[in-house]
């Protein structure tokens, strides 16, 4: 047999499949493609007189291999580029390959900085200061620090006087740690009237406003998308956080016309998110996608509630990869000034 399933001890099931050295290159592509992608590229194959399979790319007169250990060669036979997995879905990716337009996808190592994370202030584990060490550690030059906002009692959200508090310790090791730039800020809740969760002049202290919905998300979708466009249109929110409030295998996205607040989004020159918890990932790709078509730009934020979730990043960049975007869409991959000087 060639075929098994693994279960690893973190209890992560792997289908192990055997192939000959030299079909890894075919066998790479057919594992790494979904079906749709697959079913488009064979098709292709099949007009051009070849035939595709796990095993390599063979000439359909006579069964001669024409390529099966580099995968991109199989795809250059194929009359395109070779592109990167996250795109292989039959979305617009094979006519890109063809034509040359496939976008550059942004990478990890283009992320400078993490925009929302919470810290111990509210109901996060881990101290500010610890947060900056692990933010310097990951070699990033600018952290956000977003605390809940006061009425989210069941997140310890932060009092007016507890915030203007924090502000004071965020400018303090902002002086002491040269290596980074911290920014104050607040993940504000965007309260069941749309109003914010703090008054406009205490958010007018700070320089990073994320506006999220954590109640009454039970709403019709009227309700929801007026609630989100007013935050949207306060001069104070940089980002829409978590933008449709899904948590992955335990609530569903809330009601919202996504498209009416892309539009009023770009207009306002205010982010929407891709929240990098494993819990949560949304923007979904294909909703970022969409959001990249409309103009708007988007916003990384591991939404870490301890040091260790701090490594949340690279999750939140894969979704921006399966969505086509490319670093100037990713607000991450700015200079600090760029990013603080976008709205307004
Ligand atoms: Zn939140
Ligand atoms: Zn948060």
């Amino acid at each position: 047999p060639t075929k098994s399933t693994v279960v690893l001890e973190n209890m992560l099931q792997v289908d192990l499949r055997v192939i000959p050295p030299e079909s890894y290159g075919a066998a790479l592509q057919y594992f790494t493609g979904s079906k749709e992608h697959n079913v488009k590229l064979r098709t292709i194959g099949v007009k051009a007189g070849y035939k595709l399979n796990e095993y390599g790319l063979y000439h359909r007169s006579d069964d001669a291999l024409v390529e099966a250990e580099d995968e991109a060669k199989i795809y250059e036979a194929l009359g395109m580029e070779w592109m990167p997995p996250e795109l292989r879905e039959n979305t617009g990716e094979i006519e890109a390959a063809i034509e040359k337009k496939l976008p550059k996808l942004v990478t990890l190592d283009q992320v400078r900085g993490d925009l929302h994370v919470h810290t111990n202030y509210s109901h996060a584990i881990d101290p500010l200061e610890a947060m900056v060490k692990k933010a310097i550690d990951m070699k990033l030059e600018y952290l956000a620090i977003t605390d809940h906002s006061q009425s989210l009692a069941i997140a310890q959200g932060l009092k007016e006087d507890k915030l203007l508090e924090q502000i004071k310790e965020v400018r303090r090791l902002d002086d002491e740690y040269s290596e980074i730039r911290l920014l104050t800020g607040t993940e504000c809740d965007n309260k069941s009237d749309g109003s914010m969760d703090y008054s406009d002049d205490l958010l007018s202290q700070l320089d990073w406003v994320v506006a999220s919905i954590h109640i009454g998300m039970q709403r019709d979708e009227e309700t929801i998308t007026n609630r989100i466009l007013e935050a949207i249109h306060n001069p104070y929110t940089r980002v829409i956080g978590h933008p449709t409030g899904r948590l992955i295998q335990k609530r569903n996205p809330y009601e919202v016309n996504l498209d009416r607040i892309f539009e009023a989004a770009a207009e306002q020159n205010v982010f929407m998110e891709i929240n990098c918890s494993p819990n949560r990932l949304d923007l979904r790709d294909v909703d970022a996608r969409r959001a990249k078509e409309a103009g708007v730009k988007l916003s990384l934020g591991s939404d870490a509630h301890s040091v260790a979730q701090m490594e949340f990043l690279p999750l939140g960049v894969s979704v921006a990869r399966r969505g086509w975007l490319e670093a100037p869409d990713v607000v991450n991959t700015w200079d600090l000034d760029k990013v603080l000087g976008y709205r307004r």
